[in-house]
């Protein structure tokens, strides 16, 4: 249930209103926008106490919102989040892009990797320290160790940094270390863990897991952001499908239909979705034309010396021209890069 309030309500009649509302046994979300404040009622069987909501003098309207999620709905929240990563925004005009290896293997190929990805005009770096692998023989990543050497690039270039949790017990080392907190694809419905990282104040890059609906993807944010966390990215990093060409395939329709259902940015990884060197850039483009808030791209110095993903990592000098087709392309649809 949305309850929209009037312009001008007081503080002391906001609280009463939200006190009621606990005391019915629901939790009150407010978010205040630019004319009116709403408050999002959260909880099962709401609907029943809507006269109840509408006899408070404040309250204009009291709607109940239709689909499953509920806080990242475009019915709570009818502005784009954006959210501010010291500086850099994601969800706002400008497009975003993260990059960096795969894997962080040694400090010498992470600090070339940073410094040639912030001369190309990357705005985030990226960097696994623990790995989701397939298979328990590959590498798994260093660790605290590897998140200790992005801390250390982000110094160096001052480029705030995304790494993965794959666990609860990650979380608070991962928060400390990482700007934004990464869910893989492979935990996106892993809810313990989403129920955690609502509970910290990172922003979450929530990936849409290999086999999920948009739904089903919203509903996991909704996880998130229903323990407090409203800083979520969506990120589409390609879905499974009968093609086998690709890794994965991209599903560039949920960009706009993303945009159409909820208030959160949304970002693209080509990289995992596509897996082919060659054929990352053109779907980076596509994704913005798309109306993407961003990318997430891999790129390594050296691919034959990365640990995990060489293959689909770009040289630094594929980057570069990535980066200026991608500046075009954002320019073409209102935007900039
Ligand atoms: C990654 O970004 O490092 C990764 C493992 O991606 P995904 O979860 O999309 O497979
Ligand atoms: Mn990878």
């Amino acid at each position: 249930m949305i309850l929209t309030l009037k312009t001008g309500a007081k503080k002391n009649e906001i609280e009463a209103l939200t006190n009621k509302i606990k005391k019915l046994g629901f939790t009150p979300h407010i978010s205040r926008g630019a004319v009116k404040a709403i408050i999002g009622v959260i909880g099962e069987g709401e609907n029943k106490f809507k006269e109840i909501f509408e006899s408070y003098d404040i309250v204009e309207s009291a709607t109940p919102i239709v689909k499953p999620y509920k806080l990242v709905s475009r019915e709570f929240k009818k502005e784009n989040s954006v959210i501010d990563i010291d500086g850099v925004k994601i969800g706002g005009k400008g497009v975003v892009v993260m990059a960096g290896p795969c894997s962080v293997d040694t400090k010498e190929n992470l600090f070339t990797c940073a410094k040639a990805i912030k001369n190309s005009g990357a705005h985030i770096l990226r960097g696994g320290a623990f790995k989701p692998r397939t298979s328990p023989y590959s590498f798994q990543g260093h660790g605290v160790a590897a998140l200790k050497i992005l801390a250390e690039a982000k110094k160096l270039t001052n480029l705030p940094v995304i790494s993965e949790v794959m666990d609860t017990r990650q979380v608070e080392v991962v928060a400390r270390y990482s700007d934004i907190v990464q869910v893989g694809a492979r935990n996106s419905q892993n809810f313990d863990l989403l129920k955690e990282l609502g509970q910290i104040k990172n922003p979450i890059m929530l990936k849409r897991g290999m086999a999920n609906t948009i739904e089903e993807w919203l509903m996991s944010a909704e996880y998130i952001v229903s323990k407090g966390n409203r800083n979520v990215i969506l990120c589409e990093r390609g879905i499974r499908t009968f093609e086998n060409s690709t890794r994965f395939t991209i599903d560039l329709n949920a960009i706009p239909v993303v945009k159409h259902l909820t208030h959160l940015p949304i970002i693209v990884d080509p990289s995992h979705g596509v897996g082919v060197r060659d054929y990352i850039p053109a779907i980076a483009l596509a994704a913005i034309a798309a109306g993407a808030d961003g990318i997430m791209v891999e790129v390594h110095p050296k691919p034959t010396e990365a640990l995990s993903d060489g293959m689909q990592a770009l040289l630094p000098v594929m980057f570069d021209k990535m980066m200026n087709d991608l500046r075009k392309v954002a320019v073409a649809v209102g935007r900039f890069a």
